[in-house]
């Protein structure tokens, strides 16, 4: 599984970082990243529920 965030969608509510911040943080702009876009396969249900719960759909996953 592979993911990133579309910043131009991030409202930076917070939920990915704390969801998953093995992968997601926060970026230098204050809009969330994915730091690890090539997830480990023991973090894909914690990634593929913080794409489910973000409000703006930014995260993608595929
Ligand atoms: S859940 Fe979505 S809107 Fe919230 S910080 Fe993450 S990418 Fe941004």
């Amino acid at each position: 599984m592979n993911t990133h965030v579309e910043k131009d969608e991030c409202i930076s509510c917070g939920v990915c970082p704390s969801l998953c911040p093995e992968v997601f943080e926060f970026d230098d702009d204050g809009l969330a990243m994915a730091k690890i876009e090539e997830v480990p396969e023991e973090l894909e249900d914690l990634v593929q529920e913080a794409a489910e719960s973000c409000p703006t759909s930014a995260i993608v996953v595929n």
